[in-house]
């Protein structure tokens, strides 16, 4: 692509580790182990042990993770759901596939969903509520999960942007019903392809989406449980995933540097807003650095020229989209955040060299290079 500096690097930082996953893949390969086999098992064990649930089960995406859970928890026609205006399109598409309806509110200055606006959002109908914890940065689980509580809600977390993030030591995806992971390459755990997971505590969810991923079937007996999904995580993903989560505790460390580097040196620009949020007891592992500018692509353009590769995720929410037929009741925050944010490079791959460059550029905008 020819920028100076890109948004993540997959070789550099596949060459971080290359022994570890070459060693990984020899051992799957001389073993034929594909499908289903130790390392799988092995991945979940360490997963749900980083989390902090009893359970994990893998899965090959974080889509089918949010669409399982919420079947797993009887979620389905006639139910509503409320989930955020702003986030990955995929949260309210599992909901809406799971065949239940739903009910988008509004957001909060971190991006996360508005914990006051979910009661007046609640109807007879409310069975569940879908928090998505964005960019590394949890939502306020101990009010979501008070909500949840007095109005008998079933609570999923999107948690596929943060994990290692935490409130209080209390892990993402170890607060509701079900956390939802991804190991799309680029999330902060990143595999080579799709991938996905799911961590519980509660055994029924873990093996009613431990079948539905292998088509319904239980191995043991060969009885079909329901009509099921393919949606395994591959074996040899899982062996890189293993490798990769022995790194993450190290690299999270690594991201929140970064951070702390963009803070001290973009902070005093006022036409700027950076996310740090002052809250005792939150822990940010910055999956993404997402500013915003109030000057919206006219800075994001602005990197883009001087060789600075930024996202601007997203730009149309994705209610606006014609096709999904959802209803637009006026998202404010949601609105004025879509003009603005645009998210820096931030992996572990980069080099302080490269951030400074990217904190120049930034300065360099304003005037005060
Ligand atoms: C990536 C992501 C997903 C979907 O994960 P896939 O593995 O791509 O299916 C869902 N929700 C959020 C917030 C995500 O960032």
């Amino acid at each position: 692509m020819g920028y100076k500096v890109p948004f993540v690097n997959a070789v550099r930082n596949y060459e971080l580790i290359k022994d570890e996953i070459d060693a990984a893949y020899r051992e799957v390969m001389s073993r034929g182990d594909l499908i289903m086999r130790g390392q799988l098992r092995s991945f979940e064990q360490n997963l749900a042990k980083f989390v902090g649930t009893k359970f994990a089960v893998g899965l090959n995406s974080g889509y089918d993770a949010l669409h399982l859970s919420l079947s797993a928890t009887g979620i389905g026609p006639g139910d509503e759901v409320i989930v955020p205006a702003h986030t990955f399109v995929a949260s309210c598409s599992a909901i809406v596939n799971a065949g239940a309806t739903p009910v988008l509110v509004d957001v909060g200055k971190d991006f996360n969903i508005n914990v006051d606006l979910i009661e007046p959002a609640i109807t007879p109908r409310t069975k569940g509520l879908l928090p998505v914890h964005l960019s590394g940065w949890m939502a306020d689980m101990p009010k979501v999960m008070e909500i949840a509580e007095r109005h008998r809600l079933v609570v999923i977390e999107d948690a596929c942007q943060s994990l290692g993030a935490s409130i209080n030591g209390k892990g993402a995806g170890a607060w509701g019903r079900a956390g939802c992971w991804s190991f799309y390459p680029f999330k902060i755990l990143g595999g080579y392809g799709d991938g996905g997971a799911i961590t519980t505590d509660d055994p029924e969810v873990a093996l009613w989406v431990s079948r539905m991923r292998y088509n319904g079937e239980d191995r043991e007996t060969g009885e079909y449980h329901g009509h099921g999904f393919t949606a395994l995580l591959d074996n040899l993903q899982a062996a890189f995933l293993d490798v990769k989560l022995r790194h993450l505790p190290r690299w999270i460390v690594r991201r929140q540097e970064i951070a702390e580097r963009y803070r001290t040196r973009l902070s005093d620009l006022p036409d700027l807003l950076l996310p740090h949020y002052d809250r005792p007891g939150f822990t940010h592992v910055y999956q993404n650095y997402t500013v915003r500018a109030k000057q919206g692509n006219a800075f994001s353009e602005h990197l883009k020229e001087h060789g600075v590769e930024v996202l601007t995720q997203f730009r149309k929410p994705y209610y606006k989209h014609a096709a999904l037929r959802l209803t637009d009741r006026g998202f404010p925050e949601t609105e004025a955040l879509s003009r603005e944010v645009c998210s820096l490079p931030m992996n572990v791959e980069i080099t302080n060299d490269e951030v400074d460059y990217v904190i120049s550029t930034v300065r360099q905008f304003y005037g005060k290079g």
